[in-house]
């Protein structure tokens, strides 16, 4: 193995590219380890900095090793992660760490090739609801999916009031909880809002002059439009269009908003701790957006578009929005083997949270908890 790049990111051979670094590091021997067997040091003759082979690997200062295809393959289909401790004989914990060490490498990729991708088609919208810790935490996972590619270019997620019916002890039961934790106000406006910032960055209006986009009726999407200056204006001057259509309409294929109302089932199917009723659910809200970006990763970049009785294509949904498989076939060639640095990537303000483990748990005390290799 040859190193590309200096790993500490205040070194200036931290970007490098190609064979740029050549002749800044040298060889300092090697050690022996029990999880991989003998690992070659280096040392960076620019920052002085010793680093190994294991510094850029996604296994980086693990001491076992786990088939990460595996792991990413079953919490993408269903399989809940102490299932796949038990199947892998590992424990839960070794697992979820494995599970965001692929997440970040997912925010990586994804947001590297949505950098380059110039939308092309309209897009729709709608909240996906479940709960965080316990069904007194719901919560609405906003999506942003392609109408013709069923790609899905963005997520964002928002804790939100628990309404509805609701029993006297219950009700009780909620005021206590909400002296430790409430809510934020406005959660879904705010949410909705950060997920269609994103649409700015892909919209090149000259590669597409007019964009629409779908969503139900629901009261907040409007003024979450308006918070987002460039599409405010753009739809003032009509080359941004707002429809809606309601959500109790008929789930079928001709319904606008299909393309949601499929990327819902496809989470509540795929996704353990998004099935109703059952032992499994998000304990952990920043661990849930970890899962939720190996999913879209298995969705937008692995899943066929579509498959299904009569309909046939090789073509993932990543295709259909306009990536071509070259470039996801690079993305792929290192994904479940290198470590991706937060240092070198370029993330929106979502990416960085669900990278970071930012996203609050209701009643936890303290922040999530992030490896120091990981910030
Ligand atoms: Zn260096």
């Amino acid at each position: 193995m040859v190193p590309s790049f200096c790993p500490n990111p205040h070194c200036g051979h931290h970007f490098d590219e190609s064979d740029a670094y050549a002749g800044h590091w040298k060889h300092v021997g090697s050690y022996d380890t029990l999880v991989v067997g003998n690992v070659l040091r280096f040392k960076c003759l620019a920052c002085g900095k010793g680093f190994s082979e294991r510094t850029f690997s996604v296994d980086y200062y693990t001491k076992r090793l786990f088939n990460l295809r595996e792991i990413h393959r079953a919490t993408s289909q269903g399989e809940s992660v102490s299932s796949i401790a038990r199947h892998l004989t590992g424990s839960i914990a070794s697992i979820q760490n494995r599970v965001e060490r692929l997440s970040r490498n997912g925010v990586a990729m994804h947001e590297y090739l949505l950098a380059d991708l110039k939308l092309s088609e309209n897009l729709v919208a709608d909240g996906f609801e479940s709960f965080d810790r316990s069904q007194y935490f719901p919560n609405n996972i906003n999506l942003l999916v392609g109408q013709d590619s069923q790609f899905l270019y963005g997520v964002t997620h928002t804790t939100i009031r628990r309404k509805g019916r609701m029993t006297r002890h219950q009700k009780r039961m909620r005021e206590k909880l909400e002296q430790t934790y409430r809510a934020p106000k406005k959660g879904i406006q705010s949410s909705f809002t950060r997920l269609l910032g994103l649409i700015p960055k892909l919209w090149d209006t000259y590669h597409k002059p007019q964009l629409r986009l779908w969503t139900d009726e629901h009261c907040a999407y409007p003024r979450s439009i308006l918070h987002v200056s460039q599409l405010a204006q753009s739809q003032c001057n009509g080359s941004f269009l707002h429809s809606t259509w309601p959500s109790k309409a008929r789930r079928t294929i001709s319904n606008p908003l299909f393309p949601v109302n499929y990327y819902d089932r496809e989470l509540r199917k795929d996704i353990a701790a998004f099935r109703r009723e059952s032992t499994c659910y998000t304990r952990n809200t920043a661990n849930g957006l970890a899962r939720l970006m190996l999913h879209l990763v298995y969705h937008n970049y692995q899943k066929p578009f579509r498959v299904g009785p009569g309909r046939e294509t090789e073509e993932v949904h990543a295709e259909m929005a306009g990536i071509s498989a070259v470039r996801i076939a690079v993305q792929f060639a290192t994904f479940y083997t290198d470590r991706a640095f937060l240092s070198k990537q370029q993330l929106s303000d979502e990416g960085r949270k669900i990278w970071l483990k930012e996203a609050v748990t209701p009643l936890k005390v303290g922040a999530t908890y992030l490896p120091k290799y990981a910030g």
